[in-house]
């Protein structure tokens, strides 16, 4: 978990590949998917391009349906969902359906002047249609109503580590690493 710009993406790829599982990112699912014009892709596109989350019932479907593909058998790693309460419960009784329950869950924290000046150098590098400065304030409230109230959810469950995401990408994949430490031996 984190807000837009805490470097959820690009961790999230490194520690899976250290770890050996599959990282399951809705919002690269959801770009593919709007990159390859199918349906689930034009029925998000207008949402992701307001700062808007994706309704609950199209999200919860593609995760399910990822979630039983053969490779994430064994273990995945979450990226951007579960992102609404509703979500979580979803989560909940997929995981309880296949016999599988979270591990841990990760808080990465950033400085609110760091995620501007990220989300601003992505924009100009990478020219990502939801990194606008007035679409990133909508992502940003959206994050603070309906997502940050998360982490004292998993708090409350014993599950949530935060970590710390300010400096270099090694050194916060470090950190996730150590944080996450008792899983990948
Ligand atoms: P960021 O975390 O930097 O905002 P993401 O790539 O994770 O970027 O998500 C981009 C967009 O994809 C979100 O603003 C939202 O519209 C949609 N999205 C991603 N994950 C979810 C989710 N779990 N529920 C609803 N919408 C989602």
């Amino acid at each position: 978990m984190g807000p837009p710009g805490a470097g959820k993406g690009t961790q999230a790829s490194r520690l899976a590949g250290r770890m050996g599982v599959p990282a399951v990112s809705t919002g690269d699912i959801f770009r593919a998917n709007v990159a390859s014009g199918t349906d689930l892709g034009r029925a998000a596109q207008g949402y992701m391009d307001a700062g808007e989350y994706v309704p609950d019932e199209l999200t919860n479907a593609m995760v399910r349906d990822r979630l039983a593909q053969p490779d994430a058998a064994d273990g995945f790693l979450l990226d951007g969902y579960p992102r609404t309460t509703a979500q979580v419960g979803e989560l909940d009784d997929m995981l309880a359906a296949a016999g599988h329950a979270l591990d841990v869950v990760v808080e990465l924290v950033v400085d609110v002047e760091e995620l501007v000046a990220r989300l601003s150098q992505r924009s100009s590098e990478q020219g990502r249609s939801d990194d606008s400065e007035q679409v990133v304030r909508r992502r940003m409230q959206v994050y603070a109503e309906q997502t940050a109230p998360l982490v004292e959810v998993y708090s409350a469950r014993g599950l949530l580590r935060r970590v710390d995401g300010m400096g270099e990408v090694d050194e916060v994949t470090d950190r996730l690493l150590a944080a996450v430490g008792t899983l990948h031996a």
